[in-house]
């Protein structure tokens, strides 16, 4: 596995990759939600690469930008293990050189749920998007339904610009008992890694009930919402939503391919999760 630190070496390396490209774009700090993207890219294309990347832009003021987990020497083996190609890991100044001025914004999509929780993080996930594709290419690129909101506006971008590249959009992958897996599991102290479960079995009893027939939505948060209350007071919920699956505009029924969101916070932790009504 060829590892670039610059975009000029990046550029050189790319010109020698068989085509067609496989990209999956990270933060690093890999688990198996990531792998299963790496594997997925691995499956469909001639080559693999990965970035990892703590985009900095994304991050608001009061955010984990600082604190967010770091391990480059682990990451480097586990690509290198899933017969990964090329890993792209800049550093900030040569994603962002002095003088940056330009800022990719996806209007509609980016501004209620997590855009409105974290006020300019799609704007910062949408321009470092648009460069790494940019960069890279690839014939497709990989993204985790974990994220869903950012996977809609993703495919939105994609389009709306005319990348040329086929987006990809993977199941989320989960612990056990339901956990769905991130980065930001490490923050959790053993007592709140155990109550974490229930943000998705909440989800499950919403999604229980959809499948049972209800087609209303203030029922189906409210499901979800009862769920989560009646096990523990430790979440401080930012929202339950329950969207459109393209356009993430929220439904009066569920009339159309869904999906059911929550964010919540545990402690210091600021944990997301959703499923799909479909
Ligand atoms: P991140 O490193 O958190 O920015 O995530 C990089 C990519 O991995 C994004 O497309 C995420 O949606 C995806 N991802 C993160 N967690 C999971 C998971 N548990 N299952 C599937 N994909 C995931």
């Amino acid at each position: 596995m060829q590892v670039c630190r610059t975009i000029s070496q990046l550029q050189r390396a790319l010109a020698a990759l068989p085509r067609p490209l496989g990209f999956v774009p990270t933060m690093g700090y890999l688990h198996e939600g990531h792998l299963s993207l790496v594997r997925q890219a691995r499956a469909e294309n001639a080559s693999v690469a990965v970035s990892i990347f703590v985009n900095p832009t994304q991050f608001g003021p009061q955010e984990d930008l600082a604190r967010y987990p770091r391990d480059l020497a682990r990451d480097r083996k586990l690509l290198a293990e899933a017969a990964v190609d090329l890993l792209f890991a800049p550093e900030a100044e040569e994603m962002y050189p002095p003088g940056f001025a330009t800022w990719v914004e996806v209007k509609g999509l980016s501004e209620h749920l997590e855009g409105a929780f974290r006020p300019g993080h799609f704007r910062g996930v949408a321009t470092v998007v648009t460069k790494l594709l940019n960069l890279f290419r690839p014939e497709r690129a990989y993204f985790g339904e974990k994220d869903a909101q950012q996977l809609a506006i993703v495919r939105r971008l994609a389009a709306d610009l005319n990348l040329g590249c086929t987006i990809v959009g993977l199941p989320t992958v989960r612990e056990a008992d339901g956990l769905a897996l991130s980065s930001r599991n490490v923050y959790l102290s053993p007592e709140e890694r155990q109550r974490a479960p229930l943000l998705y079995r909440s989800l499950k009893a919403g999604y229980d009930l959809w499948r049972q027939g209800e087609r209303r939505t203030a029922r189906i948060i409210d499901e979800v919402r009862r769920t989560l209350q009646a096990e523990s007071k430790a979440f401080r919920v930012d929202y339950i939503a329950l969207v459109d699956e393209e356009t993430f505009q929220e439904m009066e029924f569920v009339e159309r391919p869904a999906r059911l969101l929550i964010a919540a916070r545990l402690g210091r932790t600021r944990l997301i999760d959703n499923l799909p009504l479909k």
